[in-house]
């Protein structure tokens, strides 16, 4: 069987391009990955979605938004991609040890969240350590944790775990808040939460079953001092990914896919992108949907073309 057009990702960008290309009748097969879509899930409340003034919660946003694609006719299947085949039509995706055939191809396969890459980093990774408060944030009832980063989803966590924790210490490498000033007034102003500026993560510090804290390096003075935390949750923004792709499509020089400007086209036919595996500007839901929604327009445009 060939497939009119897979989507690779089944975030906000390949949910929407899904929607758009299933009510064309032209049957979408959307790959999921086994973790849902970064950004959305760890987005609380969105309360900028045009058209929903009450707000919603990303996860909730994206269930319906993955209902609204199955009842239009897109199909599903779990599973990573680990590689593609884009040298001739129809091009071929792996995944889970089967080889899917297609027309078309929707690379929406969004961004994963960084980590420092300190020492003592790796081993709590998941819980202790984190890049997701609404995953984690509840086990830090009553604790002192740490956010590391200065930009808007740093103070998005941060909001969030005033919810559980004690106490909030932002850590930021700079002198100023790379964040919006909406999402800044949103955090700074409550009373569990501190900014610590100019000070660069160097190393975490381990106790018997769990952290001590985070050490870092006063940037002003030189010093090195010792921020005290039950839990760090790190927000330092995000990589493409794009890796499985293994350079049969260009990228700039951190992995984001290159798209004829001004639409979701790749070099190759056929081949569209959408969402933050092709954005490093704006990384927002409403800039991921709408880049979703134009590469199923390519994308119909293109079969009907044939
Ligand atoms: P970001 O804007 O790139 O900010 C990353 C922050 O982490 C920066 O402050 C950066 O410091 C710091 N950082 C990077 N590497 C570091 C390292 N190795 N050690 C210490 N600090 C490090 O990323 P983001 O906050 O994830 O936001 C990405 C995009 O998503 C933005 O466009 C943002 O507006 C958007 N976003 C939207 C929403 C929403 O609409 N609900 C929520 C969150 C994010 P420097 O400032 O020194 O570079």
């Amino acid at each position: 069987m060939v497939h009119k057009c897979i989507i690779i990702g089944g975030g906000v960008a390949g949910l929407t391009a899904s929607i758009y290309l299933a009510r064309a009748g032209l049957e979408p097969l959307v790959i999921k990955g086994p973790n849902p879509s970064s950004h959305v899930m760890t987005t609380i409340d969105v309360e900028y979605f045009p058209g929903v003034p009450q707000g919603i919660e990303g996860p909730a946003l994206l269930d319906n938004m993955f209902r609204q694609a199955e009842l239009l006719g897109a199909r599903f299947r779990l599973g990573t991609v680990t590689s593609v085949d884009l040298s001739k039509r129809p091009y071929t995706v792996v995944q889970g040890g089967d080889i899917l055939r297609t027309e078309s191809l929707i690379i929406a396969t969004g961004s994963t969240a960084k980590y420092l890459g300190i020492p003592g980093e790796e081993q709590e990774r998941g819980l202790r350590i984190s890049t997701c408060a609404p995953c984690n944030g509840f086990f830090f009832r009553g604790k002192k944790v740490i956010v590391v980063g200065g930009g808007d989803s740093a103070m998005e966590e941060a909001e969030y775990l005033t919810r559980y924790a004690s106490e909030v210490t932002i850590v930021h490498r700079r002198g100023v808040l790379r964040a919006s000033q909406t999402f800044q007034e949103k955090v700074l102003h409550h009373p569990k939460v501190s900014l610590l500026l100019n000070r660069t993560p160097l190393e975490v510090l381990p106790v018997e079953r769990g952290i001590a804290g985070l050490k870092v390096s006063n940037n002003e003075t030189g010093e090195e001092e010792t921020v005290p935390a039950d839990g760090i949750f790190v927000a330092i923004g995000k990589a493409p990914n794009t890796q499985f792709l293994g350079g049969q499509l260009p990228t700039d020089s951190r992995g984001y896919l290159l798209v004829k400007p001004g639409t979701s086209e790749t070099e190759i036919a056929g081949v569209f992108a959408c969402g933050e595996a092709q954005d490093s500007r704006y990384g927002h839901l409403l800039t991921a949907t709408g880049s979703g929604c134009a590469a199923a327009i390519d994308c119909e445009r293109y079969l009907a073309s044939e």
